[in-house]
């Protein structure tokens, strides 16, 4: 089944030969285009995709993954290869006709702190840790893509692949670009992919504009005087003070932003107190705010700043505000966006190929290389999300199906923006 009999041509073929690839990833009746060598590697990417999965790694101690990349990429006669960028990221440059330009394809490496608790028998081998967001398959997609991209070498100009660290809040990708990533490896636009469960394999979705979020955090101390639960009246309660921030901070997205703008502001933790009968001195919040733009993200901070205070001094409390910046948004640009959603439709066709996907309120430190070079970011489907199959469940798995597929959407791409 994973090589099925039926081959076409199709109109837009360039260097490569493409395959029909019917029947376990689309509707019935329907066909989609894998790469035909990408289609030998199949079992291959399994192979290392399940290796990744058994032995995952957190963010920036990624060096048994390095190395399994730096060992095939080798293999595979690439260029060059870098370590090291950003502790444990690792760069390669495969190299077409002379001349053209420079295309930077990035995946990421790293995996979350869980416990996996799927009973594969490809499971986490260490108690937690878990590639629960899929970076496994993002790396076999990229390592599949780099042998075929160093065998046809189909391309005028430089294919440069990013294997990026800690992605999953550590922010990897910005270390990569202080580290001079795009001085060292001056691509003229950079590509990021991202798994998403809920939606069909070979199903693919982009849009224009910001697609993830920013990713902001606050810690909020509230301080006041505690004591005698049956004498409130000689406290400042600092309890009743943060329960009043919790309902006013609602008013930041309900009566500060915009409606044809989106934000979030969630408050996720509310810690403070021993025993029922003592007021404590402290509370203490943690949050959220999620917002596209840097206009909205500044007035989310004053506005949360201003509530926070007010409302504790309303209570005869202080506020002591830690607000935290994350990951900026991840915004498309435009150019690019059209032509990462044109490369999907060779691979799945058109139908399959949302390019006015619903941005996610989730964050990307992929943002970091957006943010100096043009670029898109592209969800690629990941099949059903049931049975907590969702990203960071500890039932979540890479969907091997899906494998070649985002490894011929890479191919497609190096080959097409280095067309001429
Ligand atoms: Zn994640
Ligand atoms: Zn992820």
């Amino acid at each position: 089944m994973r090589r099925p009999g039926a081959f076409a041509s199709l109109a837009r073929l360039q260097a490569t030969a493409y395959q029909l690839f019917r029947g376990r990833c689309g509707a019935k009746g329907d066909s989609m285009a894998v790469l035909i060598r990408i289609a030998d590697f199949h079992d291959d990417m399994i192979a290392w995709r399940r290796h990744l999965h058994a032995n995952p790694e957190l963010g920036f101690e990624e060096t048994a993954t390095s190395a399994f990349v730096c060992e095939r990429l080798s293999e595979f006669g690439v260029d060059e290869v870098h370590e090291g960028i950003a502790k444990t990221g690792v760069v390669a440059v495969i190299r077409g006709r002379d001349g053209g330009r420079r295309v930077g394809l990035r995946c990421d490496m790293d995996a979350l702190p869980l416990t996996e608790q799927t009973g594969l028998d490809y499971s986490s081998k260490v108690t937690g840790r878990m590639h629960a967001c899929g970076h496994d398959g993002h790396v076999a997609m990229l390592l599949g893509a780099a042998r075929s991209l160093a065998e046809t070498r189909a391309f005028k100009g430089e294919v440069v692949l990013i294997f990026q660290p800690a992605e999953e809040n550590l922010g990897g990708g910005q270390v990569m670009v202080r580290e001079g990533l795009f001085e060292r490896f001056p691509v003229d636009a950079v590509f990021g992919l991202h798994n998403w469960p809920g939606a069909a394999v070979g199903s693919f979705a982009i849009c224009t504009g910001p697609i993830m979020a920013a990713t902001d955090s606050f810690v909020v101390g509230v301080r006041g005087q505690g004591g005698h639960a049956a004498l409130p009246h000689t406290t400042s309660d600092p309890l009743l003070a943060a329960a009043a921030t919790v309902q006013a901070l609602q008013a930041v997205v309900a009566r500060s932003v915009p409606p044809r703008e989106a934000a979030v502001v969630s408050v996720t933790r509310i810690s403070g107190g021993d025993a029922y009968n003592v007021i404590p001195d402290a509370v203490e919040l943690w949050g959220t705010v999620r917002t596209y733009t840097p206009e909205m993200r500044k007035l989310c901070r004053d506005r949360l700043e201003a509530i926070c205070n007010g409302v504790a001094e309303t209570h005869g409390c202080t506020a002591m505000v830690d607000y935290r910046r994350g990951y900026p948004p991840t915004v498309n640009s435009d150019v690019e966006t059209d032509f990462a959603a044109s490369v999907a439709a060779d691979i799945v066709g058109e139908s399959r190929v949302n390019r006015n996907a619903t941005p996610s309120m989730g964050g990307e430190d992929f943002a970091y290389l957006l943010e100096q070079r043009p670029g898109a970011y592209i969800l690629m489907g990941n099949g059903p999300g049931d049975g907590g199959r969702v990203l960071h469940s500890p039932f979540y798995d890479f969907n091997d199906e899906a494998l070649p597929i985002g490894a011929s959407y890479w191919v497609r791409l190096a080959e097409r923006f280095l067309a001429s």
